[in-house]
């Protein structure tokens, strides 16, 4: 086995009586695209500026390529990253600060122009290396702090919610144009999102925080459909639960059904319908089973039954789609 790219070892972080990291294990592999993925005040910004070095774990050891990096100054662990407000340098042009981490690497002047151009160009820049970050859209300025970090060339990329201040359009598009620089430079990188969307788009692992630690890691499939807590089960996508014989029973609101008649097998709840939502694509039933409320959503297709407020209904599920907790 070859060593991963990136390997974090107990890490731990506190700031006073705040534990910010409380205890990630975690190891990327070359190559790989994987998300940190949680709420808000989980530990994913922490977790990445120990990962770059801006400032020390409280416990724990930090992996790059197999050497550990405690002691080694961000600068030099060959480590690029954008930040969730791009921090660019808003004096300098696009080149400018696209230029800036080769100038501090003394890389000789004719090769620091070759590559801003060649980084402007992957980014899909070209023609506003002259225009300052004010003179920028949202857009072209999470592009320069994206080109910024490639430039350096570093074996490992950070991204902390890069996406989080643009619209949502733009949003969409630039999951699907990352990823796709990601893969075609080979580079590892880890992405840090409260966004599930983005996670599951993006990543060929994501990792589920809660509380500044780990609950799950896995592909985006494996997450969604064997989430290993309620924690992940209710961050990523929607899910009803139900008690039933001592356990918890999950079930997403697009494998239920509903039927005027009773099922002859699998997980059945008898009920009414409480609201309809019309989405175009797709339709929510809102549900009152018996004082428990549940959710079902329906594709739009013209082919199933259609239900009205206030129609008895039964919830039902297959098995396999029944998941237990
Ligand atoms: P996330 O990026 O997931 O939103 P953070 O890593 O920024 O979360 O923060 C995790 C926790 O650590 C939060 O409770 C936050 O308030 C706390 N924290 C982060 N940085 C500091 C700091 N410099 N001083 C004190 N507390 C901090
Ligand atoms: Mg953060």
């Amino acid at each position: 086995m070859s060593e991963p790219a990136l390997r974090l070892a107990g890490i731990e972080k506190c700031y006073g009586a705040t534990v910010a990291v409380a205890g990630v294990d975690l190891e990327v592999r070359e190559g790989e695209f994987l998300t940190l993925l949680g709420p808000s005040g989980c530990g994913k910004t922490t977790t990445l500026g120990l990962i770059a070095g801006f400032f020390a774990p409280s416990a724990g050891e930090i992996f790059l390529k197999g050497r550990p990096v405690a002691g080694l100054p961000s600068f030099k662990r060959d480590i690029g990253v954008v930040f969730q407000d791009y921090a660019l340098f808003p004096h300098m042009t696009a080149g400018q600060n696209v230029a800036f981490g080769l100038k501090m690497r003394k890389t000789a002047p004719d090769e620091i122009g070759q590559r801003v151009k060649e980084t402007l160009d992957l980014v899909q820049l070209r023609g506003l290396a002259e225009r300052r970050p004010l003179e920028l859209s949202g857009g072209q300025r999470q592009r320069v702090a994206l080109a910024r970090a490639l430039v350096i060339r570093p074996a490992v990329l950070l991204l902390d919610e890069p996406l989080s201040n643009l619209d949502l359009k733009l949003r969409e598009e630039m999951r699907v144009e990352i990823a796709g620089i990601q893969r075609r430079l080979g580079i590892t990188t880890v992405f840090v999102t409260h966004d599930q969307g983005e996670a599951l788009v993006m990543s060929d692992r994501i990792a589920v925080m809660n509380a500044g630690r780990i609950e799950q890691i896995g592909r985006p499939a494996e997450i969604y459909e064997k989430p290993a807590s309620r924690f992940a089960a209710e961050f990523i996508g929607r899910m009803n639960f139900f008690q039933a014989n001592g356990k918890t029973v999950a079930i997403r609101p697009e494998r239920a059904r509903l039927s005027r008649e009773q099922p002859s097998s699998g997980f059945a709840r008898q009920g009414t319908v409480r609201n309809v939502l019309y989405l175009g694509a797709t339709l929510e039933y809102h549900l009152d089973l018996q004082g428990e409320r549940a959710l079902v959503e329906a594709p739009n297709d013209g082919a199933g039954p259609r239900f009205q407020v206030g129609d008895p209904v039964w919830f039902t599920a297959t098995r396999e789609s029944a998941l237990e907790m």
